[in-house]
């Protein structure tokens, strides 16, 4: 018996049909069981999500690891350092020095990190001659003596290679081979200046004294009051001995006496051998951030 041609249709159109049917429910069980899959994807990652955005926040306990990873990401910044007085310490880069001034000189070593500060109390490293009180205040709107409270507060001021008149190595065109300190504060004779590592005094004179570590270091101190030093020639003196006070004395070359402004002129010289068996060969050095570093830690405590 052969079917008419509309029954063999009709039989096609049903196979067709319960096709469809099969590969649609075969589709909605893939889906279903997708659903499920990421329904529990969701579910377990949803709590370390919510960790990792805002560890902080929220009733659920954070996992251990995200509790250990907390001070990293909110670390507080370094306290500021603060000096007696409770301003808060800051300082200007190497070589930077006031407009119209001298080129200064970059030194980015730390020549030493173990040094006391020269200075017993705070002090402030700037200009004499370029600022309050200098000869050439004026040039950056300066006028005034040397009292003013401005001269006294932080960020310090490099001057090494300040200009002046005399020819040196290390500033060409003439220049200032040491830094400038301002003590505490502009009373003359009030303010110790310290020895910054033991060592002997190597020489005394005019308005200089000369510190020799056991490595060959020289320090000049400048314009203590030469009339009235802790130490003498040939003395041996330990970390944070007295030297002297701060004050103003300057005598040139002939005796003369002139004054300078009440200030500490502090230079330091490391000393090398050039050939073995010659005799070292001394050169001064910037001692802006051995001295920053040095400050850095009697701010400190250490
Ligand atoms: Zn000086």
């Amino acid at each position: 018996m052969t079917q008419s041609p509309e029954a063999q249709r009709g039989g096609v159109a049903a196979q067709m049909l319960v096709g469809l049917v099969f590969v649609a429910a075969l589709f909605a069980a893939l889906y279903w069981d997708q659903h499920l899959r990421n329904t529990a994807l969701e579910t377990d990652e949803s709590p370390v999500a919510e960790t990792d955005d805002a560890p902080l926040a929220g009733d659920n306990e954070p996992p251990a690891e995200a509790e250990e990873e907390l001070p990293v990401d909110e670390e507080a910044p370094p306290a500021d350092l603060v000096d007696e007085t409770g301003a808060v310490f800051s300082y200007l880069p190497v070589g930077d020095l006031l407009p119209e001034s001298g080129p200064g000189f970059v030194d980015d070593t730390v020549y030493r990190d173990d040094i006391a500060f020269p200075t017993a109390d705070r002090a402030y490293l700037n200009s004499q001659v370029y600022r309050y009180g200098g000869f050439y205040g004026s040039v950056n709107g300066m006028e005034g003596g040397q009292c003013n409270a401005a001269n006294f507060a932080y960020p310090w001021q490099d001057t090494f290679c300040e200009k002046r008149s005399r020819e040196q190595a290390l500033c060409p065109g003439g220049g200032h081979e040491g830094v400038d300190i301002r003590p505490a504060s502009c009373a003359k004779e009030t303010h110790t200046a310290i020895a910054v590592e033991d060592a002997r005094v190597v020489d005394v004179r005019r308005h200089w004294v000369t510190l020799q570590t056991a490595d060959g270091t020289l320090y000049n101190y400048l314009h203590l009051d030469m009339g009235n030093l802790d130490v003498s020639f040939g003395d041996s003196v330990a970390k944070g001995d007295p030297i002297g006070v701060i004050s103003n004395d300057f005598y040139k070359s002939d005796g003369t006496s002139v004054a300078t402004t009440i200030h500490l002129h502090f230079e330091m010289y490391e000393n090398y051998v050039a050939t073995d068996g010659e005799e070292p060969l001394f050169t001064k050095v910037n001692p802006y951030l051995t001295l920053v570093a040095a400050y850095d830690r009697k701010l400190r405590g250490e």
